[in-house]
């Protein structure tokens, strides 16, 4: 009898790859996770049709498939193991339409967000959801994990910016979702179903993305340093209350500060201080970067505007340079509550508490504009230690009294999975596994994630 691999080659021919470098990298995301044993093959889909051959042959060998982007998530959401089929989307990279008159593009799921937006400037439009991994994340993974941005405060989250979706479902078959049209209420809402459902109800195999015209003028840029953080996180709900959109409102706590200072080889922070970043853009730029800055200075911040955009791409680079920065003092377990922005002062409070009986240093960064915060628990060894569990399960129980979320756009994935029902409360998850099983009666995609 023929194994799956012999059925998928058959089928498939190059595209299904067994090398061990391939098999190695395919068991990992950028969580610091990775899945037990190795898997039985990548598939390198590079049409629908490999898609749906790949899971009609899935279905009928019972066998688990993981869709992939580009393995960039931070919840392990697209690591695969023993047993399963890692299903590539990444070489589906092409732009089979731009319509700058309607205002949307349709895409294959593997090109990168950032390679897509260089292609759309062409046209004088882009696609606004902005991932710090824009360079490395694909648009499919994008839409998978519903990923934000700096600039999602202003120009909103994945959620707001696809029109409709082309998906695989476990059996093969095909769907297409949404419209092209900006309004469109027929039925329910299967669209926004599969954004941020982690490849667990099907495979994105195009999207119709809503653009944006690209945004005319200089931004302006804001530093505001605050004494501490609190007072930091206090100016941030501040300018919201004021009613000034910002386009980027980036917070850095003391401890990531003096992380990326460091990194960078620039003069240390002064001891305890935080950081706001702040842009404002199109023709009202500097009249807005003017009135935040007045009520920044108004809530105790020592604040510097300018209108150079070299300044303003090398304030963003100390904000970007985050992640490398936290590389180099361990390992890191990225974390993403997401609170309302009024409560944000609250939550770092919550953070200070948290790091006093946990014997932590939680550095964090916040997408403050939106209420989204990434502390960081940095650990040696692969490992997370279990007391860094039990103070990251505090951290989670705070966003939720706080009215927030477990996850503001990184996934649930395998990481949060045991708190998924602190959030959702027994009949809401029942009524999400019963969907799950209405969309994969036989459990085989990414099976293991979100729910468990
Ligand atoms: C340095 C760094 C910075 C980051 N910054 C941000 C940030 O600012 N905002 C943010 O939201 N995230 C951020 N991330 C996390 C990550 O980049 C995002 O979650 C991204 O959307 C994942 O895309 P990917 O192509 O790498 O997907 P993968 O990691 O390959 O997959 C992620 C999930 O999507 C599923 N999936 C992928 N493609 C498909 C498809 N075509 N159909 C169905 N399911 C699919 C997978 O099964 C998995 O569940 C960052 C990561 C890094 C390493």
């Amino acid at each position: 009898m023929s194994t799956v691999v012999d059925r998928l080659r058959a089928a498939l021919g190059d595209g299904v790859d067994t090398t061990d470098a391939a098999l190695t990298a395919a068991r990992a995301d950028k969580s610091g996770h990775a899945a037990e044993g190795v898997p039985l093959a990548v598939v390198h889909a590079r049409s629908v049709e490999d898609v749906q051959t790949t899971l009609r042959i899935a279905t009928e060998t019972g066998t688990p498939v993981v869709p992939r982007g580009a393995g960039t998530g931070l919840a392990g959401a697209a690591n695969t193991g023993s047993g399963q089929i890692a299903l590539s989307l990444r070489r589906m990279d092409r732009i089979l339409e731009v319509r700058p008159d309607d205002l949307l593009a349709v895409v294959e799921p593997g090109i990168l967000n950032a390679e897509l937006n260089r292609r759309l400037a062409e046209h004088g439009v882009w696609w606004a959801p902005d991932p710090a991994s824009r360079e490395i994340s694909t648009v499919g993974g994008n839409i998978a994990t519903g990923a934000g941005g700096l600039l999602c405060a202003k120009y909103g989250v994945v959620r707001d910016a696809v029109l409709g979706l082309d998906v695989v479902l476990a059996d093969g078959r095909l769907l297409h979702l949404g419209h092209r049209s900006v309004k469109g209420v027929t039925g329910y809402d299967l669209t926004s179903l599969m954004i941020g459902s982690e490849g667990t109800l099907g495979v994105v195999v195009g999207a119709t993305l809503k653009l944006r015209h690209v945004v005319d003028g200089e931004p302006c840029s804001i530093v505001a340093v605050f004494p501490d953080v609190r007072a930091a996180a206090a100016g941030s709900a501040a300018v919201t209350a004021s009613g000034v959109q910002p386009a980027i409102m980036e917070l850095m706590d003391a401890a990531s500060l003096a992380a990326v200072h460091d990194l960078l080889g620039l003069e240390p922070p002064a001891s305890g201080a935080a950081q706001l970043t702040i842009q404002t853009d199109g023709p009202a730029a500097r009249a807005e970067a003017a009135r935040i800055a007045s009520v920044l200075e108004a809530c105790g911040g020592t604040v510097t505007v300018s209108d150079d955009p070299v300044e303003g791409e090398r304030l963003l680079t100390i904000r970007r340079s985050m992640h490398p920065a936290m590389e180099r003092l361990g390992t890191t377990l990225i974390e993403d509550v997401s609170v309302p922005r009024s409560a944000l002062p609250a939550m770092f409070d919550e953070i200070a508490r948290i790091e006093r009986e946990y014997g932590h240093v939680i550095p964090t960064v916040a997408h403050a504009g939106d209420g989204n915060l990434h502390p960081n628990f940095v650990f040696t060894g692969t490992e997370v230690p279990d007391s860094v569990w039990a103070a990251a399960g505090d951290l989670f129980r705070s966003a939720l009294r706080l009215g927030g979320t477990l996850t503001g756009e990184h996934g649930i994935g395998v990481l949060k999975r045991r708190w998924l029902a602190d959030e959702l409360g027994d009949d809401q998850w029942e009524l999400q596994r019963r969907i799950k099983a209405l969309f994969d009666p036989a459990g085989i995609l990414n099976p293991g994630k979100v729910f468990g």
